[in-house]
């Protein structure tokens, strides 16, 4: 079998006699990583994703400064500030830039936004698919429209590299070009009808659930706004977008886009707040009948029972802890690079980021001094500065996470080979932090928990089996990837994997008509994103009964 690239640079396999060439040498590289799709001819090429010089447009700043007032939140089609009188503010996280203030939601914004869009639901549900669509497509138009506005939300407000933020951006028409056709595809309402018994038929029912909140976190706002918005309204709900505090803007921008594309008052909603305040009255509203969140496994949890108490369903998407297995037939100078790239996409701040290698010992050493290169290699700069590779974390709460989690790994017993710690990047006062990497022996599990850096640990192992088994002794399972030039039994050792999303020489994969979701504390309910199971998430089906009138 050989891995074969599509024109979208979706990845496929097909079967060919002369499997295990020299695959890593002479096939091109495939990255189909979240927002970015990436070949390479060459180990040369393999390198970090970088930022081009980005300028702050005019739009964005105007759009930012509001007139002078905090931006609202957007609710039955129009602006509006929040009754509690709380503010808070968006900032820059590679220079701590106040970019603009927002109002925050509370209870009574929450309420009125499940009262509105509990209304408009009744005619948005009847609205014909096509007109559905039509709707969705002039929405991305106006994105393509306003891109800039958009890249700078995911640069300045997100720290993105322009590279991830252009392919982030791409996410908004795919994404919304697969769920169109998905909703053309699936049937709503009434299903083939069948015989009961004598006298009674029987046939299924399918409808969306009514208000639908969408509860995003800050690492993948476009992205992750467009993967929740386009097959929730395309099955006929009607949507709150609860964006992350330290992520509002883009998705307040495309709800003001939503608007002037033409789409009813009250269909689509954007309630920005802090997650304890604006999430937890959306969580505890028992008018909003399903949820669907991406975010951290803690978080999830504790919004599933709260869920639970009104009987709202959800679908969750959380973090993850992924482990790459590099075998002793792949070269280690290639793949070290691979890894790396993939590690510190958007600074490691990737929901299935590898955190996890585990290699053979045969090749151990030249591995560690590749994959240590490359992380030296790295460019620490400001995000919006040509040539960064390496930016600021989101917030100072994350940064402290990470360096706790660096001298947690050292007292587990983890041997520094790069030791982190805060780096400095001359004129910008964000936060900077320095790749880490570490290595470790089978059996001391330095690195339990998902850090969300550029960090990793090297565990070199005996046998491929002993990889596996320590690859899957962790409660996350979102992504992990299998690294070797025998396709074959490569395909063989991911399929084990205890992981939503098994890989073989790529990692970070997402493809439309994949699922895209999580394992053990990593996901679930729900059937993952990206997939007709998505679309059927955001529906319910009823059996409806029958029987000819008695007597
Ligand atoms: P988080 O769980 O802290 O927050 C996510 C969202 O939940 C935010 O909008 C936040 O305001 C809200 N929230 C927080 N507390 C809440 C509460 N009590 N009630 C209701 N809402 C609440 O996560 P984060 O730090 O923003 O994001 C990083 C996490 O997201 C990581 O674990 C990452 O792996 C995960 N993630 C997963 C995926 C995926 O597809 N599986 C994708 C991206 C990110």
């Amino acid at each position: 079998m050989l891995l074969d690239c599509t024109d979208d640079g979706a990845a496929y396999f097909h079967s060919n006699t002369s499997s295990n060439t020299q695959l890593l040498r002479t096939v091109s590289f495939l990255w189909h990583i979240f927002g970015v799709t990436f070949m390479a001819n060459s180990t040369s090429e393999i390198r970090a994703l970088t930022a081009s010089a980005f300028r702050t447009p005019e739009k964005f700043t105007e759009f930012c400064r509001n007139g002078g007032k905090p931006l609202g939140g957007l609710i039955g089609g129009e602006e509006t500030p929040g009754s509690m009188n709380a503010t808070f503010q968006t900032i820059d996280p590679g220079s701590l830039e106040v970019l603009a203030t927002i109002s925050e939601m509370g209870e009574a914004e929450v309420a009125r936004a499940v009262s509105v869009a509990t209304h408009a639901f009744q005619a948005w549900r009847n609205v014909d698919v096509e007109k559905k669509i039509a709707l969705v497509t002039k929405l991305v138009e106006l994105c393509e429209r306003d891109k800039n506005v958009l890249l700078a939300c995911e640069i300045l407000d997100g720290g993105k590299v322009s590279e991830l933020a252009e392919g982030d951006f791409g996410q908004i028409r795919a994404c919304a070009e697969y769920f169109c056709g998905v909703a053309r595809k699936i049937a709503m309402g009434d299903g083939p009808s069948m015989q009961v018994s004598p006298g009674v038929q029987g046939f299924t029912y399918r409808e969306p659930w009514g208000v639908v909140a969408g509860i995003i976190p800050w690492n993948y706002p476009i992205v992750l706004t467009a993967w929740f918005m386009f097959p929730a309204l395309l099955s006929g709900n009607t949507i709150l977008i609860k964006p992350a505090e330290d992520t509002p803007l883009s998705a307040l921008y495309i709800g003001k886009l939503a608007q002037e594309a033409g789409f009813p008052p009250g269909v689509i909603n954007v309630l920005p707040g802090r997650g304890e305040i604006t999430g937890h009255c959306i969580a505890e509203h028992p008018g909003v009948r399903f949820i669907s969140f991406t975010g951290s496994p803690g978080v999830g949890q504790a919004i599933l029972r709260t869920c639970d108490r009104n009987g709202t369903r959800m679908k969750r998407e959380m973090g993850g802890n992924g482990a790459a297995i590099v075998l002793a037939d792949a070269d280690p100078a290639v793949v070290a690079r691979m890894i790396g790239r993939y590690t510190n996409q958007h600074f490691g701040q990737t929901c299935c980021t590898i955190h996890r290698i585990f290699v053979d010992r045969k090749i151990a050493d030249e591995f560690t001094d590749a994959q240590s290169a490359f992380f030296k290699e790295l460019k620490i700069g400001y995000q919006a500065d040509a040539g960064t590779q390496l930016g600021a974390v989101i917030n100072p709460t994350q940064r402290r996470r990470i360096l706790q989690a660096q001298q947690e790994t050292v007292e587990r017993g983890g041997k520094p080979i790069l030791a982190g710690g805060e780096a400095v990047v001359a004129g910008k006062n964000g936060f900077y932090l320095k790749p880490a990497l570490y290595r470790t022996e089978p059996g001391l599990n330095v690195n339990p928990l998902e850090v969300f850096h550029t960090y990793a640990t090297i565990c070199p192992v005996s046998s491929a089996e002993e990889a596996l088994q320590l690859a899957n002794a962790s409660p996350y399972g979102l992504g992990a990837s299998i690294w070797t030039k025998d396709i074959k039994r490569g395909v063989s050792l991911a399929k084990q994997f205890r992981d939503g999303t098994c890989q073989v020489n790529c990692h970070n994969s997402i493809a439309y008509g994949l699922p895209y979701g999580g394992q053990g504390i990593s996901g679930g309910p729900g059937g993952g994103v990206n997939c007709e199971e998505t679309f059927l998430d955001y529906t319910q089906v009823k059996a409806v009964y029958v029987a000819d009138y008695p007597g």
